[in-house]
């Protein structure tokens, strides 16, 4: 279940001053218009949410009769065979099975990029730059139709906004719907997309009510989420970008609503989370980097090369794992512990 645009563990502690209150108000007061969308209908060539696609039949399939292991029985105290499962994955993110997968190496690729810039942990300050915080920027009514019009040019206006308010780069992540918490009251004029489903709202809102279901609806509201640094000057307010003055003049310039949610408790945490509810659409990467961290740019910031992938090691023994396969009719002593991606090159943490 959703727990809507606000992020899972939103409230960090900022070593700063932050302005900590709701995003959802600002999506509330600059729409005239709610357009509720079906979202678990596939659009072609639309907007999508991650899972609403078709998987592939290798997609979650478990071989049962090969894996990584380790045969050095010899060193294990209970003399069995150590196994490691792999499962088919697609790595796609309108995939059903495998988005979450999609997600997790995404953040994983994410937090790197971050680590190597630190040369520590990705949440880690960086000099000149500061820690990772996560901010919010939310495109005005008058502009959503650009989402589907021309993505570049308002993915442009947002870096300009972001330069704005002094965040000097990170990668943005776009959301085309907010999604409401069931009995909230809705203040705009209520719409319904007929081109992702017929449904009646209400009828629908009143049959979860009743069942108890917490079912969030979902409805047209393009904002950005984005992971980057913004270095402050709290000893020079006159040239500290990020103040509230700063963002609410911004506001009564654009229209765009900024909202600076803090440092990060664990950025590949919040990458994962908003990647799982991110606008996916055919020919578009879900994440984008901008600023000092485009891709262009960013080995200007002197980054450490990337890391090797690391191997699969034995939790009994510590000896790197290998390809095993076995006779699957045969009785094999093995262990299974634990299921891996078939695809999957990198390590990847699924907990
Ligand atoms: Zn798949
Ligand atoms: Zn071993």
């Amino acid at each position: 279940v959703s727990l809507g645009i606000l992020p899972a563990r939103g409230q960090s502690i900022a070593p700063y001053n932050v302005t900590k209150r709701s995003i959802a108000p600002f999506f509330d007061i600059n729409y005239s218009v709610r357009l509720y969308v079906d979202v678990k209908a596939w659009r072609p060539l639309g907007w999508n949410l991650p899972s609403n696609g078709v998987a592939y039949e290798a997609c979650g399939h478990i071989w049962f009769d090969e894996g990584q292991g380790c045969l050095r029985v010899e060193n294990h105290p209970e003399g069995n065979i150590y196994v490691r499962l792999v499962a088919g994955t697609c790595f796609r993110a309108e995939c059903p099975v495998c988005y979450q997968k999609w997600a997790a190496r995404e953040a994983g690729q994410i937090e790197e990029k971050f680590k190597r810039l630190s040369r520590n942990n990705a949440e880690a300050e960086v000099p000149g730059y500061g820690r990772p915080i996560h901010a919010v920027i939310s495109v005005p009514e008058i502009d959503a139709f650009l989402m589907h019009d021309n993505l570049d040019l308002l993915k442009s206006k947002i870096y300009a906004i972001a330069g704005q308010v002094g965040i000097k780069g990170g990668l943005s992540i776009f959301h085309p719907y907010a999604n409401e918490k069931m009995h909230e009251e809705t203040p705009e004029k209520i719409l319904i997309d007929k081109s992702t489903g017929d449904f009646d709202l209400d009828s629908l809102r009143k049959y979860y009510a009743k069942l108890d279901k917490h079912i969030n609806f979902w409805y047209v509201r393009p904002h950005f989420h984005i992971i980057g640094y913004a270095p402050r000057d709290y000893d020079n307010p006159e040239n500290d970008a990020f103040t509230p003055e700063k963002i609410s003049s911004v506001y009564e310039e654009t229209g765009y609503v900024v909202v600076n949610l803090g440092v990060r408790d664990s950025v590949r945490n919040t990458a994962h989370y908003q990647l799982s509810h991110a606008g996916v659409k055919k020919g578009r990467q879900t994440v984008c980097w901008f600023g000092d961290l485009s891709n262009r740019t960013y080995h200007k910031m002197n980054p450490l090369p990337k890391f090797p992938p690391r191997p699969h090691t034995c939790p009994k023994c510590q000896a790197e794992l290998a390809p095993v396969r076995w006779d699957p009719q045969a009785e094999v002593r093995a262990q299974v512990f634990s299921v891996d991606n078939y695809s999957s090159t990198e390590c990847l943490d699924l907990s």
